[in-house]
């Protein structure tokens, strides 16, 4: 357990329900790059998933009675606490994650960012009045709290993935519980003791641990209070949990795997090229569901580019994430370094040269090599399922039809990257790809200001900007007659 001066005092052992942390600390949380014990959090199960959704319903009625001004000061609370805390948020993230720091001190801002902006938000859910069909009546819109909102949530963005999701239910009116991903409970753990300091009533907030996900995800599917299931993670995860909400006629948000393309165009700018990949593809060592997992390069420009793109990715260090100067930690376990090897091994079966990298890394554990492949054609692995790891495909092109052809062949549509200078290829590209989200001249489009979500099999729903709201609230119509 991480002890010594530095134990951050946010490290908590215990869940939280109904406003007190309670369980029996059991199950290990370790630290991806060393396999060190980081913390402990308690297992529990169906029956306490019941106790949370039932204080989050007893909950619900006074949180939505309270005025949007006042919600509205206790999650600004919330994100002043968040922000005044990032150092030791960060540092208990990057140790149950493995990301460097660096990037742990950025999600922590950018999970905050959703805090601030559905505190601001939350003052403005407003509803409609519409032209009425009748003179002697009115009709008017309300925009009204759903109820309780169950989430299910992944290791790759331990904070961002819950607050993108509670603090626009919160803002609305809604109550919140979270079954955080077991790699990474401590970070959603210190979220919730930030809640109660800001002033979050008993109830409205909820972390449950516990390893037995599916006797907690069914709870969360069955549970008549619950209202709305909202998960990230895998497209298989996703696709069960919606049936299991189809009984319920429940509201289902699903932000679930990605297979994103990233295209480079002979007009582009190389360089900023060059940078936008190294940042879709290598941020979180390759591990988040918007990662450049295919790199589509044409034929004018394509040696140009990936020798620009291996002297980058040679530059980046390896190591444990709380080392200064570190861009690549581990990735979150072993089965993730597996399924890498086979991506880069059936690459290569078929004829695909590996540039750099290519193997575990000297380091050992979690450790991989960043890694560049050329000469990668759609009939491999890695340009039909998601690598989440940090290998960089390169595959060449003739044409633009080719290019958006190979794009929009997958199952998945979350985003999409593409390089181009002349502007009419930029709106034919961008509105013949099949995907929510496309970075036009940047590898980064995460923000609280926008959509975030995806269409075909990467789930529907979107989180963050005004529409993120939309999930949380009821559409009740009213129209009233006889005036
Ligand atoms: P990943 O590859 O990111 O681990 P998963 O979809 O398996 O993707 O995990 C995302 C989240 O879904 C985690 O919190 C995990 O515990 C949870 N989960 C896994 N299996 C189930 C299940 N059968 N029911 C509900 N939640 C589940």
């Amino acid at each position: 357990i991480m002890d010594g001066p530095s134990t951050p005092s946010l490290l908590l052992l215990q869940a939280y329900i109904d406003g007190a942390f309670v369980g029996e600390p059991t199950v290990d949380v370790t630290d991806p790059a060393t396999g060190e014990l980081v913390g402990r959090v308690p297992d529990l199960g169906a029956a306490e998933a019941v106790r949370a959704v039932e204080a989050a319903h007893r909950a619900f009625k006074p949180w939505a009675a309270r005025t949007a001004k006042e919600r509205s000061t206790v999650l600004r609370r919330w994100f002043d606490l968040i922000i005044a805390n990032k150092d030791e948020l960060a540092l208990i993230m990057t140790r149950e994650q493995g990301k460097p720091l660096a990037e742990a001190k950025g999600e922590i801002d950018y999970a905050a960012s959703f805090v601030e902006f559905y505190a601001e938000e939350a003052k403005r859910i407003s509803g409609d009045t519409l032209p009425s069909h009748r003179a002697d009546a009115r009709i008017m819109v309300l925009r009204q709290p759903a109820g309780v909102v169950a989430a299910i949530t992944p290791w790759n963005f331990p904070a961002a993935m819950i607050t993108r999701k509670c603090a626009p239910a919160l803002a609305a009116g809604c109550t919140f519980v979270v079954k955080p991903a077991m790699e990474t409970p401590l970070t959603a753990l210190a979220l919730a003791r930030l809640a109660a300091e800001a002033g979050l009533p008993d109830g409205v907030f909820n972390v449950v641990t516990g390893e037995d996900a599916q006797a907690i995800g069914e709870v969360f599917t069955s549970h008549p209070a619950v209202r709305i299931v909202s998960f990230t993670g895998s497209t298989e995860i996703g696709k069960l949990l919606m049936r299991q909400c189809a009984s319920g006629v429940k509201r289902v948000a699903l932000e679930l795997g990605g297979n994103a393309p990233f295209i480079v165009f002979d007009d582009a700018d190389l360089d900023a090229a060059v940078e936008g990949a190294m940042v879709s593809k290598y941020r979180n060592m390759g591990q988040t569901c918007v990662c450049a997992n295919r790199i589509y390069v044409q034929s004018g420009v394509h040696d140009a580019f990936v020798e620009k793109l291996v002297t980058a990715v040679g530059l980046l260090k390896v190591g444990r994430g709380t080392e200064e100067g570190v861009t690549q930690g581990p990735l979150i376990a072993m089965d993730a370094i597996e399924k890498v090897e086979r991506h880069v091994a059936d690459a290569t079966s078929k004829g695909a040269q590996v540039l750099l990298g290519g193997k575990r890394h000297a380091l050992g554990g979690g450790f991989f090599e960043p890694t560049v492949i050329s000469g990668v054609t759609q009939d491999m692995a890695v340009a039909r399922e998601e690598t989440f790891g940090p290998v960089a495909p390169i595959f060449r092109f003739d044409t633009e039809d080719e290019v958006v052809g190979y794009a929009n062949d997958t199952e998945f549509g979350l985003a999409a990257y593409f390089y181009a200078r002349d502007v009419g290829r930029i709106f034919r590209v961008a509105e013949a790809l099949e995907y929510g989200m496309v970075g036009i001249n940047s590898g980064l489009i995460s923000t609280e200001l926008a959509p975030f979500g995806g269409v075909k099999e990467s789930g529907h729903g979107r989180e963050g900007s005004q529409r993120g709201v939309d999930e949380f609230v009821d559409i009740k119509y009213l129209l009233v007659a006889g005036l």
